[in-house]
């Protein structure tokens, strides 16, 4: 876990104020679930066999017993909450974003952290590949729109009749491989099969690659359907690689899944910046009608150390754009000089005019050399005398001529500065 110190407030103001404006473009309004949930909640949907669920989820006992978590993910939070306030009687699909910390006990590593932060759109109550695609859509955008290019990794893992099906014919495949399997690939063969496909391991290469594929044993709806998603995504001309081997770790996906990588980036494209897919059944299995779903998740530490890394790149030039810099610097002179000022720079706020200033040093050398570092076009300064006859130097610190004006005139001489034009 860790701090996000004010140095990296811009990239968080950035990223936050993306996906805002992309949710809300898309008609996506704002959720916002506890942190906390009962366990049995992601249990019963991210499902028991899962790392998720197994090695990684914080649960501890509440102070009457009951068993709850800090959510790993949000997509069984969302589906709760659809249930719990009768979401299915609204004009379907229901579209909600979500942005906040998660929390998972995963094993430290670069990109990964116990609590980590989540951007993601869900979409309940409709089952059309258009809804799938805007999801991509969506995602895809946010991205961009940040400065960061993605391919998606697509996938269609059926429903779950088709899905049986299939492991039945992986684990027969795996099984004829044994002998050559790591122990670790046996463990999760026995558990959850689909998962072996997963594995980055460097001799598991040739054997995946061999493998059965899922999109062989999809039947003619699903393939449709799958078909569908992807027409979309060629019409909206977003870059996709289809991807037999993805299967994605959580239990509920249904048909199509997807996952979004850097272009060429760093770390050999391991780590995905964010995924999502179909979820048909959760709903239902959290005790709700039958209602078709689909969202993604993306994961803004990663997005943010990527931008980071470009920003250093391109030498400061940034990929984020800085806050705005404020061009005037105030500062004073003397004890009575700073209690004004900190009413006068009050009074400058309320008027929407903001101003640097360091009221702890005493020295104007000290003020006005932060003013250079600054880089602000002026300084106001307020010392003992001006405190006295009401007045205030405005100092353009380029020309380094002063003017003394009142100090009633201030927020006035300070907008012309500002706002030239106004
Ligand atoms: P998932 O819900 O596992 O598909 O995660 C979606 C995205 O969240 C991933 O692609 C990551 O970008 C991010 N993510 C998941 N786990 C972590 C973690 N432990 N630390 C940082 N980011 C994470």
């Amino acid at each position: 876990m860790k701090d996000i110190l004010p140095k990296e407030e811009t990239y968080w103001k950035t990223c936050y104020r993306t996906a805002e404006e992309i949710a809300t473009a898309y008609e996506y309004g704002m959720i916002q679930t506890p942190v906390v949930e009962e366990a049995s909640l992601f249990v019963r949907s991210i499902g028991r066999g899962t790392d998720v669920v197994e090695k990684e989820m914080y649960v501890f006992e509440d102070r009457d017993g009951t068993k709850v978590a800090l959510r790993p993910e949000s997509t069984a939070s969302v589906a709760r909450a659809y249930i719990a306030h009768g979401m299915h009687s609204l004009t379907q699909p229901v579209k909600v974003w979500y942005y906040g910390p998660m929390f998972r006990h995963d094993r430290p590593q670069a990109g990964r952290y116990r609590q980590f932060h989540q951007f993601g759109c869900e979409a309940l109550g409709e089952r059309a590949p258009v809804i799938d695609a805007e999801l991509i859509v969506v995602a895809y955008h946010f991205l961009k729109d940040l400065g960061i290019q993605t391919q998606v990794h697509i996938n269609s893992i059926g429903k779950p009749e088709e899905r049986e099906r299939y492991i039945v014919e992986l684990s027969g495949y795996l099984r004829s491989k044994r002998s050559y399997l790591p122990e670790e690939i046996k463990q999760r063969l026995h558990k959850n099969p689909l998962r072996v496909l997963d594995s980055k391991l460097e001799e598991m290469k040739p054997i995946i690659e061999e493998a059965p594929q899922i999109i062989d044993w999809l039947g003619e709806e699903s393939k449709k359907y799958f078909m569908g998603v992807l027409e979309y995504l060629d019409e909206m001309e977003i870059p996709y690689t289809l991807t037999p081997t993805l299967v994605r770790g959580l239990d509920y996906y249904t048909d199509t899944v997807f996952e979004f990588f850097e272009d060429g980036g760093e770390d050999g494209s391991q780590s995905a910046l964010g995924g999502g897919g179909r979820y048909d059944l959760l709903v239902e299995q959290l005790g709700g009608r039958p209602t078709p779903a689909a969202g993604f998740a993306i994961g803004l530490d990663r997005v943010i150390s990527c931008l980071r890394r470009k920003a250093e790149q391109q030498q400061g030039e940034g990929v984020v754009p800085q806050e705005k810099v404020g061009k005037i610097f105030f500062a004073q002179l003397g004890d009575q000089a700073r209690r004004r000022a900190l009413k006068l720079i009050e009074t400058l706020r309320k008027d929407k005019i903001f101003v640097h200033h360091m009221l702890g040093k005493s020295s104007l050398k000290a003020q006005l050399e932060m003013a250079n570092k600054l880089m602000v076009t002026h300084t106001v300064i307020l010392g003992q005398k001006e405190v006295q006859d009401g007045t205030i130097i405005v100092r353009d610190m380029e020309s380094g001529i002063q003017e003394i004006i009142d100090q009633k005139k201030l927020t006035n001489r300070l907008e012309k500065i500002l706002r030239p034009a106004s």
